[in-house]
């Protein structure tokens, strides 16, 4: 590509609206523009990095056996409410309707659409297991888009999914996904790690995520030196005790007027927060429960769900907190509730003399102890976890990492098959239902993920790779007839052998091009100009490691082959 022919509108200045390295560079070296909110046009030179991961995700989805097709980006409504998503998935399923006001749903995701391919057309366990993917635009109607394209309304995704007879068979696949996850990850050159993850409004038995270290991260990742890994959705882990031992005293009302929040009760009390016990009411389902947890930590609603089998949760409205604790928020405890599941943290377990909400305007009651003054069924693991805390599976100190998650894959079951009756026969003739996988991969997010980790101060540092062009060839004044002459045929010998060659053949000034060559990040740079051409030179620089030297004309064709060939993944 020539640049004077090519649409690369690259920008000196950050974007003042952007706030990652991703979406500030993206934006200046001219692969992305903003059509409206969270929707983005991708430019001749993000594309090309787009199709270049989708290429890596293709090889690698195809050397295991599966198979590429492609569904609507629109589905009825109809298909999404047999598996009850269109109620629970929220505001953020895109939905819109036709002339006739029948009503559609954006993709963001299509277990319900695949789900229905297969059972129109998959009959017999003979046919099992098997592997459809597609790589496609998908939507979600984020409430706050931001980061560019790691959280936009309209994204590119691979998804794949998988239909076995059973779960030894999924377990199978699920393996060899992660593995050719990994490969996909290592090629892009990405610093990234596999975690556990919460299942959430997909569903399914077991998930991990796949998340790229990245300090912007919007993902908070919880890790042990043991190995274990989680984000803290999911993360289980044991709450340090801070309390020395007390004598329990007898519970007595005390009054806090106005007091409703921890931070207010523990100042008025002169106590820390640690020596309270929050009681939070949530609608589970549309049933009420109430959680308690040690004043200084906070629920884990996704683990709180988990625990309740809910697909939704959300805190419970003033007038549902009133009717089941006969007091105004700010006033919940734990003390004569009755007909509401009590949800007890292990935090609250070793707390004595404690302070709780009286159920009672302006009362709280102290010297609470748990399992004496109101009962307790049991405790379970329902905090966010965070750094700090301590492992679950070894119980040391945990650490934790900030990252974009860029794909997640899941254990489904059989949660679509037995809501859409998708059923084969098994070996003794019997119908049963598919057992399924499902695994997400975010293209346009892992070009986000990619930048953030290959950049510096100058612009973007691409992975050969995923490089919109391997080489550019720099000709510092093209108007010159020797400058030209030897860039053409540089640029031709290039093409001829296979190279993605951008020729910047502007008529600008040397700093303008040597800008925007390190903006746009081209991995070698091959600078000709007057002096060299006088010894029978050229420059080549490495974009990423800064190494640069002088090269035989009649030898760099050869040269700078060999150095592409060699970092090509
Ligand atoms: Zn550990």
């Amino acid at each position: 590509m020539r640049w004077s022919r090519a649409l690369i509108p690259t920008h000196k200045e950050d974007p003042s609206h952007a706030e990652t390295v991703s979406h500030k560079l993206m934006l200046r070296a001219g692969l992305i523009r903003r059509l409206t909110s969270g929707v983005y046009n991708y430019l001749p030179l993000g594309w090309r990095v787009v199709r270049k991961v989708e290429a890596i995700v293709r090889e690698e989805m195809d050397r295991i056996g599966c198979q590429e097709l492609l569904m609507p980006v629109i589905s009825p409504s109809e298909l999404w409410q047999e598996t009850g998503r269109w109620n629970v998935y929220g505001k953020e399923l895109w939905r819109v309707h036709d002339r006739n006001g029948r009503e559609f749903a954006l993709g963001p995701t299509h277990e319900e659409v695949i789900t229905d391919i297969v059972r129109n057309e998959v009959r017999s366990y003979r046919q099992l297991p098997f592997t459809l993917y597609q790589i496609q635009t998908k939507f979600r109607d984020e409430i706050r888009p931001r980061f560019g394209v790691v959280r936009a309304r309209e994204f590119i995704m691979k998804d794949a999914y998988s239909f076995h007879e059973n779960d030894d068979s999924l377990s199978v696949t699920y393996d060899a996904m992660y593995d050719a996850y990994c490969r996909i990850f290592d090629r892009c050159e990405l610093d990234y790690r596999p975690v556990e993850a919460a299942t959430g409004a997909i569903g399914g038995s077991a998930s991990h995520e796949f998340m790229v270290l990245c300090d912007t991260g919007e993902s908070e990742v919880i890790v042990c030196e043991c190995g274990y890994a989680a984000t803290d959705e999911r993360a289980e882990g044991l709450i340090a005790t801070v309390m020395p031992p007390e004598e329990p005293l007898s519970a007595e009302p005390v009054d806090t007027p106005g007091m409703k929040t921890i931070e207010d009760v523990s100042l008025f009390l002169g106590m820390e927060p640690w020596r309270l016990i929050k009681t939070i009411v949530y609608v589970a389902d549309g049933e009420p429960v109430v959680a308690l947890i040690r004043g200084d930590r906070d629920v884990n609603e996704e683990k709180l769900a988990g625990l309740l089998g809910a697909s939704m949760i959300e805190a419970a409205p003033p007038a549902v907190v009133e009717k089941v604790t006969g007091a105004p928020v700010g006033f919940a405890g734990p003390i004569g509730l009755s007909g509401v599941k009590l949800m007890v943290d292990n935090s609250v377990e070793p707390l004595v003399n404690a302070v709780v909400g009286g159920n009672a305007v302006d009362v709280h009651i102290r010297n609470v102890t748990p399992g004496r003054d109101f009962s307790v069924d049991g405790y379970c693991d329902i905090a966010r976890i965070g750094k700090g805390d301590l492992c679950c599976k070894c119980g040391k100190t945990l650490d934790s990492f900030r990252g974009i998650e860029v794909s997640q894959v899941f254990k489904l079951g059989t949660k679509y098959s037995d809501s859409m009756k998708a059923t084969f026969l098994n070996e003794n003739g019997k119908a049963m239902p598919f057992v399924m996988g499902c695994y997400g991969l975010g293209v346009s997010r892992t070009v986000a993920a990619i930048i953030e980790q290959h950049s510096d101060e100058y612009g973007i540092m691409w992975p050969m790779s995923v490089a919109p062009f391997e080489v550019e060839i720099l000709a510092v004044k093209f108007k010159n007839e020797k400058v030209r002459e030897a860039s053409e045929q540089l640029y031709d010998e290039l093409r001829a052998a296979g190279m993605d060659v951008l020729l910047d053949d502007r008529h600008d000034s040397p700093g303008v091009k040597f800008k925007d060559a390190d903006l746009i990040g081209v991995p070698v740079r091959v600078t000709i100009g007057e002096r060299g051409l006088k010894e029978g030179t050229l420059e080549i620089k490495m974009r990423r490691t800064g190494e640069q030297r002088d090269v035989a004309i009649e030898e760099a064709t050869a040269e700078i082959v060999k150095i592409v060939e060699e970092a090509r993944a």
